[in-house]
């Protein structure tokens, strides 16, 4: 196909122009564990890097590899790795990236379990240094020699700040260190991180692209950015076995996904390919809802405080506004003193209370007591999140239905 199609065409007909076996509309799920060939040569050859196939399912199987296309041609990059969530996406990443010796730099705003993770690769003796990564001065001043990577999320969760994007991009670029985006919150719908010039991207299939609450996957994507010839953690022996720039994603899908073995199943694959497809208007009726809901919040005398990249009072909207074509779909509120939050999320009778986002329907979640509850008060405080905090997952539901549920929980 040489016509440049838009989003969802293009997504839509993915696995047909595949060709897929009887014309199938979709990949099929391909089950099988193993794979047999009749030469043993094509099997040494899949082995040693020479030649695309598939050997054992745990690193590489067609239907999870039609995903991984669909991924790849949404982030505008030049390949990607699924794994079984977004987590397993994020942590073999930066495990097969990064040695004890290296320094990371990460936004302090990140999902909690993000956090988490950083903070068991720092007590197994990495150098991580979490800063305000909405303004590139505070990035900037911890780069020291070693710092390999930078790690920044788009929209954060749950307060919404927004990363210094581009900016942190030209530093990175300017360094030669890896910049490493979360692009979970925004989808490729509402944003590409490749033009923030990011090396590599993360999404949790789970949320948006996924959509429907019903599949875990994760993914990172190579935009094609970064130099991987002169990265100095390339496990020798993949030198001169692949194309130089094929050798990130080569260590993080040997590393990273077969050793540390987060694999996506082909069911959870084919799950997140058929949700996918409805990404642009799915996300297009989240977003106005959420644009509606924050508008109706922010006017509501019993909230104190919206957080919401799209309203103005946002402290990054017009950053937002610039980089992003849609404000997303999740917020945060904070009721008024007045309000007891669990007797309010009670009262909700259609917002399901509930963790995830990215969901159809809509979900609400206290965030102190649960997602952020590990973290403690002090780094809660730290990352901009009031103890009162409700979080929203704006779903596709019909906006007088949503507003009527809130209203009725607010009096
Ligand atoms: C949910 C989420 C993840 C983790 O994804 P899972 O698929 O749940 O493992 C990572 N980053 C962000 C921003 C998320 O919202």
């Amino acid at each position: 196909m040489t016509t440049k199609r838009g989003f969802t065409t293009t997504l839509l007909h993915s696995d047909r122009l595949g060709k897929p076996e009887h014309g199938s509309l979709h990949k099929p799920i391909h089950t099988s564990v193993t794979y047999g060939h009749e030469d043993v040569q094509d099997l040494v050859d899949i082995f040693q890097n020479k030649k695309k196939g598939y050997a054992y399912s745990r690193q590489g199987n067609p239907t999870v590899t039609a995903l991984e296309h669909k991924v790849t041609n949404m982030e505008k990059g030049v390949s990607s790795v699924a794994f079984s969530t977004g987590m397993a996406a994020i942590s073999a990443t930066v495990m097969a990236l990064v040695k004890h010796t290296d320094h990371i730099v990460a936004s302090s705003f990140l999902f909690g379990n993000t956090r988490s993770i950083f903070q068991t690769y720092i007590d197994m003796g990495l150098d991580i240094t979490f800063v305000d990564a909405t303004d590139v001065k505070n990035v900037r001043n911890e780069i020291k020699e070693n710092t390999k990577l930078v790690f920044v999320e788009t929209i954060a969760n749950p307060a919404t700040q927004i990363a210094d994007l581009e900016a942190i991009g030209d530093l990175c670029q300017q360094k030669g260190i890896i910049y490493m985006v979360d692009n979970t919150m925004t989808s490729p719908y509402l944003f590409n991180p490749i033009n923030v010039k990011a090396g590599l991207v993360i999404n949790s299939l789970t949320k948006y692209i996924g959509g429907h609450g019903n599949a875990l996957g994760g993914s990172v994507t190579d935009t094609g950015l970064f130099n991987w010839e002169v990265f100095p953690n390339i496990f020798p022996s993949f030198k001169g076995q692949v194309k130089p720039e094929a050798l990130g994603m080569t260590q993080v899908r040997k590393k990273g996904l077969r050793d540390a073995g987060g694999t996506l199943s082909p069911e959870a694959a084919h799950s997140i390919s058929v949700g996918s497809e409805t990404l642009a208007l799915r996300l297009d009726r989240a977003c106005s809802n959420a644009l509606a809901l924050a508008k109706y919040f922010e006017s509501h005398p019993k909230i104190k405080k919206v957080f919401y990249p799209g309203l103005e009072s946002h402290p990054q909207h017009d950053r937002a506004a610039k980089l992003f074509s849609k404000f997303g779909g999740l917020m945060s509120i904070e009721v008024d003193e007045s309000i007891d939050i669990f007797a309010f999320l009670n009262k909700l009778q259609l917002v399901v209370k509930s963790s995830n986002l990215g969901d159809t329907r809509t979900l609400a979640i206290p965030v102190a007591h649960t997602i952020f509850f590990e973290l403690g008060a002090d780094k809660r405080a730290e990352m901009g999140i009031p103890e009162s905090m409700i979080r929203l997952s704006v779903g596709i539901e019909d906006l007088d239905d949503l507003i009527e549920d809130f209203k009725a929980a607010l009096v």
